[in-house]
């Protein structure tokens, strides 16, 4: 295979990711963009693959372990993605950005062991002072996305009682100045690997990284999590392409910084439909001295609550109803259900809207890909900004399984959330509320909409009351 084809073949595969971006910017496209994405990644690894074969010529075992690790990390990937419940989808991506990040690490030390492997150098030379800066640069930031991929792993799967992996921030006094030497050393021993290509140099820029990994995630308040997934995404892509320029590896440097800008700009995305500085963030503490006053403030307060077949009344007498669908929906893979209640809506004439918040779910775009999975028509379904001004119209927004993109608390100075839009469904004739009980969001705050007049509350699984619901409605 001449080092033409394999360009050829590296463009080719690079064009497929860039169509698959284009694709995944809609709903409508979304197939086709996964579709070039697979394609371009067949093409990539195969490609990859059979390089590696011919520069190992008669090497007959390194060839069995590449094979070996593409049939493992194969299988292992594809029974992970058909097993994974939707709800637990941000996890998983989180566990492949720390995947993504470990890689990186492995590949800067096996590169710093043995550069010829990786034709860096010929054989017993050292390594060009360019591509040890490269080198450590890719591991560190590798390193950073591994650990902090891991606490973003544990914060998102609130499963686990260690304290780290807790959506509450983790705070100390100096805790920002800390992260800051942390870095500035980290990038001294970068440039002493410059000078002096010691194992010593390399190894401690790793363990700074793990370390930073660690103290950049964990005073990220549970609400900020949305930032911090595709922050993590974006560091993912930039370590790949770091390692891609010390490889001379065409391949990884454009599809690590597709991944890397991408990741930057879905941050950025992120960052806006939160009303918050991406500074803002990063520096942390958001969301997360809430919990223990929400408790004691709905203690004391009343709600009117109501069975499936009142909801149902109500939704059968309205003109106009905005469905909101939040996390509790996802959980409860109620999306079908949903779809058919709206579908009989419809043919009673009512006007149906799904109104979907940026950082709904647990994901980005997780409330989107839910119901094209329900097939739910997507000239019902309206972005935040479009759907805001038709609250105040609806006769009926009914919530399911939201709190936090629904929480007027963002409007109350002082509020952990002061400042972050809103879904305003409070603004609606009548809001109906399904959750399993009373208990708080994400971001660990009580929500005010829930004791509001004009607010039923219907406590239960959301796919069995939003199944109840339709069979009340004929
Ligand atoms: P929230 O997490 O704020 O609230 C979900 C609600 O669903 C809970 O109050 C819960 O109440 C209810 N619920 C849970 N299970 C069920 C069920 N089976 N049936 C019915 N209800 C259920 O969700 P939102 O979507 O409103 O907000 C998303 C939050 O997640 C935001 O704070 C966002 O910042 C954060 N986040 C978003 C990410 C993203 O990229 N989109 C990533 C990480 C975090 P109860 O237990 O009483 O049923």
């Amino acid at each position: 295979m001449s080092m033409n084809l394999v360009t050829l073949l590296y463009l080719i595969a690079s064009v497929c990711f860039i169509q698959a971006l284009k694709g995944l910017s809609h709903p409508t496209t979304s197939i086709r963009g996964n579709l070039f994405g697979m394609s371009g990644m067949a093409v990539a690894t195969l490609t990859t693959a059979a390089l590696i074969v011919q520069i190992a010529g008669g090497h007959i075992v390194g060839v069995a372990w590449v094979l070996l690790g593409l049939l493992v990390g194969g299988t292992a990937g594809a029974i992970m993605a058909r097993r994974v419940e939707m709800a637990k989808m941000p996890e998983l991506v989180a566990f492949m950005h720390s995947m993504i990040g470990l890689a990186a690490v492995f590949i800067a030390v096996a590169a710093v062991a043995e550069p010829w492997a990786f034709r860096i150098v010929g054989h017993g030379e050292a390594i060009p002072g360019g591509n040890r800066v490269e080198l450590a640069l890719g591991a560190f930031i590798g390193a950073v996305t591994f650990s902090g991929s891991v606490i973003a792993f544990g914060k998102l799967s609130g499963r686990y009682k260690f304290r780290l992996f807790q959506g509450a921030p983790v705070q100390f006094a100096g805790q920002h100045p800390l992260n800051l030497i942390l870095g500035i050393i980290a990038a001294v021993f970068c440039f002493a690997f410059w000078h002096t290509q010691s194992w010593m140099d390399v190894m401690l820029v790793i363990m700074l990284g793990f370390a930073l990994g660690v103290l950049l995630i964990i005073p990220i308040g549970g609400a900020d999590m949305p930032v911090v997934v595709s922050m993590l995404n974006s560091y993912s892509g930039w370590a790949a392409a770091g390692i891609g320029f010390s490889l001379n590896n065409a391949m990884l440097i454009i599809a690590g910084s597709l991944v890397g800008s991408s990741g930057a700009i879905l941050s950025y995305i992120m960052c806006r439909a939160m009303n918050r500085s991406f500074f803002n963030v990063i520096l942390g503490g958001f969301g997360g001295e809430v919990g223990t006053q929400a408790l004691g403030a709905q203690q004391q307060r009343n709600v009117k609550s109501g069975s499936a077949d009142d909801a149902a009344f109500v939704l059968s007498n309205a003109e106009t109803v905005v469905i909101v669908p939040g996390y509790g929906l996802a959980v409860a893979r109620a999306q079908h259900a949903v779809k058919e209640l709206a579908t009989k809506l419809t043919e009673k004439g009512i006007t149906v809207k799904y109104a979907i918040h940026p950082v709904a779910g647990r994901m980005p775009g997780h409330m989107n890909v839910l119901l094209a999975e329900a097939e739910v028509p997507y000239d019902q379904v309206f972005e935040m900004e479009d759907i805001n001004g038709d609250f105040g119209q609806a006769d009926v927004a009914i919530i399911l399984g939201a709190n936090d993109v629904v929480n007027p608390a963002a409007h109350n100075k002082g509020s952990p959330i002061y400042g972050m839009p809103i879904l305003e469904a409070y603004k609606a004739k009548t809001v109906i509320v399904n959750k399993r009980s009373m208990a708080a969001g994400y971001a660990g705050l009580d929500n005010d909409l829930f004791y509001m007049d004009k607010t039923m509350m219907v406590f239960g699984d959301a796919k069995k009351v939003v199944e109840e619901m339709g069979k009340a409605i004929e």
